[in-house]
């Protein structure tokens, strides 16, 4: 069963661009998939390819110029009253805690928002048991949030992500601000709460190594288009999209070296609307076709891989 689905989901700005005119930019377009309960999904690409404003926008935070997001099959607008959920978990600890607040009283308040009778007191147990889940002591509960390292202010996140037992998680690069052994704690932690509470996961990074660790399945997003989709193997033992194998042969220890993978030009930031693949400027293999049309995201090969790249839509 699918606890996420989105289709055709898009997100433009209209920005100034001078004698009066405004221009429509889009910073995800015409982005379809589904998870699976469960499972981890991975959704990788440069910085400014539109990872972080589809996560917004699955969570409520942004709302979309088009498309779907189904929850449990249902608009996820109908969910945004029960944080139970879906949570986030952000990319920089930091500046996601109230640096006013004590950690217990941030951990809490979601919480305390939806299980309204709970009284003081139950809410401060719940809140020292979910410290303790995410490896960190109870009495840390008065402190504050400069008082503990980047490591630690993460696990606070994901204690006041999980605190309502939420279904899916949304994590934002939740590693990339973290030193490597750090990274690691976080990471085993976040694969302990998923077994322990059956939960599923869209996890965003640009870090290959991250997301082969923790995915199943990793959809690749280039300019605010998804360009290709495979189980985890799949995708890094045999790569189709001249982008993804650009990324893949950039992390030679989860993918295998290319010929022509080197990634040339400027990795994109918000795009007009246009005709042709969005990656030609950069594609060692473009031709006229590629500047003209399209290329859609179909089905390739065996075990549900898919690309959106003329070189593969002849099979
Ligand atoms: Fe390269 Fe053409 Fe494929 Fe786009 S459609 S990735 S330009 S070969």
């Amino acid at each position: 069963m699918d606890i996420l689905t989105v289709r055709n989901l898009s997100k433009s700005f209209f920005l100034r661009t001078g004698f009066g005119r405004r221009d429509e930019f889009f910073a995800v377009q015409n982005v379809s998939f589904s998870l699976e309960q469960g499972a981890c999904l991975g959704l990788v690409g440069e910085s400014g390819c539109g990872k972080s404003t589809l996560a917004r926008m699955l969570v409520g935070l942004l709302p979309a110029t088009d498309g779907e997001i189904l929850f449990k099959g249902r608009p996820v607008s109908e969910n945004f009253h029960n944080p139970k959920a879906l949570q986030m978990v952000f990319q920089d600890p930091f500046s996601s805690l109230n640096p006013r607040l004590c950690i217990g009283k941030s951990i809490g308040e979601p919480y305390k928002i939806n299980n309204s009778g709970c009284g003081e007191a139950a809410v401060r147990e719940k809140v020292r048991e979910i410290l303790q889940e995410v490896g960190l002591e109870k009495e840390y509960y008065s402190r504050y949030p400069h008082e503990f390292s980047g490591g630690q202010r993460q696990r606070i996140a994901i204690a006041r992500a999980i605190i309502t037992k939420p279904e899916l998680l949304v994590c934002d690069e939740p590693v990339s601000a973290l030193d490597a052994s750090h990274q690691a704690q976080v990471l085993n932690l976040l694969l302990d709460l998923k077994e322990k509470y059956r939960l599923s996961y869209l996890f965003i990074s640009h870090n290959l190594q991250v997301v082969s660790f923790m995915c199943d399945a990793v959809l690749v997003m280039y300019a605010g288009e998804i360009v290709e989709y495979a189980a985890k193997e799949d995708l890094f033992a045999n790569p189709l999209h001249p982008y993804t194998k650009a990324l893949t042969a950039s992390a030679p220890s989860v993918g295998k070296k290319t010929e022509n993978a080197v990634l040339q030009g400027e990795a994109p930031g918000l795009m007009h609307r246009k005709q042709g693949c969005s990656f030609a400027g950069r594609c060692a293999y473009a031709q006229e076709r590629c500047r003209r049309e399209k290329p859609l995201l179909r089905s390739i090969g065996e075990n549900g891989h898919k690309a959106a790249c003329h070189l593969h839509s002849a099979r």
